[in-house]
């Protein structure tokens, strides 16, 4: 507290603290009392999503397959983040991780299906591998329809919830990354439509959110991939330069702010959206890259 000249709290201090509380319980502790669930949160975009949604008030569930990473980050978010050890493929492991939500907290309020995996197919539509088409829909799309059921599993019976699902650039615009990848990610835009209208009659909302290329270990992996020898701060600088926004480029955390709003009540009447993160990419650019098909 700010004292004057004699030792005393000064009226002007004293209505700062008070605007200072209101406005930081105002707006920084958004989901004060939630209980989130995000699949993928081990890493990259749902890490970051884990530790805002935290930061705002709500209790996490990190469900990820990779359970050394997973129980890390885990302790590294604190006391308000859990593990759970979850294949997006197994129906019973997101089925349970829903159940084990409930059961620890009492309730689910957001469910955040992000996890997904890239893939290095050829371009080709005439070489396409339909064995590595498969598993990636197994995750990229299987994963999300799971969480999507489950979720409104427990959501249905209290009427409310938030669900949330991470698409891409890749599948609002073709010619961004491999067949593949686009295809499972126009897809989860078609999913979030197809259950909008059963999910608004039980009160329950969900929204996609499609990022632009952002360096993480899906991205890094992939490039390392094709591009060997080449050293991982290129691979970060390369994907940094493709942002259009003047200034900036793409990075987790706006996700995670993405994520806050559409979980938030602030986007307490957005239903059936796809938010693109992009910087404005794809709603002017054709693809220009002197990297083929990888911006995700
Ligand atoms: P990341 O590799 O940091 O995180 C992906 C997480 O998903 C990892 O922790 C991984 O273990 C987990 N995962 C993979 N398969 C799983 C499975 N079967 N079950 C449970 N968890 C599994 O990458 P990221 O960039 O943070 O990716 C998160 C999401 O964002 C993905 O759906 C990705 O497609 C999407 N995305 C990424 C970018 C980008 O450029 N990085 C752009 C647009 C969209």
């Amino acid at each position: 507290s700010r004292l004057n000249s004699r030792g005393t709290i000064t009226t002007r201090s004293l209505l700062l603290q008070t605007f200072n509380k209101e406005f930081y319980t105002s707006t920084e502790r958004k989901l004060e009392g939630k209980v989130a669930l995000i699949t993928g949160a081990a890493s990259g975009i749902g890490k970051e999503t884990a530790a805002k949604f935290i930061n705002n008030g709500a209790k996490v569930i990190i469900a990820d397959v990779q359970k050394q990473l997973g129980q890390e980050t885990a302790s590294q978010l604190g006391p308000n983040a859990t593990f759970v050890l979850c294949d997006v493929t197994k129906e019973s492991d997101v089925s349970n991780a829903v159940d084990f939500a409930v059961s620890n907290h009492g309730q689910l309020d957001i469910m955040y299906n992000n996890a997904g995996i890239a893939c290095s197919t050829s371009p080709s539509i005439v070489d396409l591998d339909l064995g590595a088409f498969n598993n990636v829909m197994a995750i990229n799309i299987g994963g999300v329809v799971a969480g999507i059921k489950h979720a409104s599993r427990v959501m249905i019976p209290r009427q409310r919830g938030s669900i949330l699902c991470t698409a891409s650039v890749a599948g609002v615009m073709g010619g961004l990354a491999p067949i593949t990848y686009s295809t499972s990610k126009s897809s989860i835009i078609g999913i979030m439509r197809s259950v909008t209208p059963e999910l608004c009659k039980n009160g329950i909302r969900i929204n996609c959110i499609s990022p632009f290329a952002i360096s993480t270990p899906l991205s890094i992996d992939e490039m390392k991939l094709m591009f060997p020898g080449v050293e991982d701060q290129q691979f970060a600088k390369i994907l940094h330069s493709a942002s259009e926004l003047k200034g900036t480029y793409c990075e987790p955390i706006d996700v995670a702010d993405a994520a806050l709003f559409l979980a938030s009540d602030d986007a307490k009447f957005i239903s059936g959206q796809n938010l693109v993160v992009d910087g404005g990419f794809t709603s002017y650019k054709s693809f220009n890259f002197s990297m083929p098909n990888q911006l995700w």
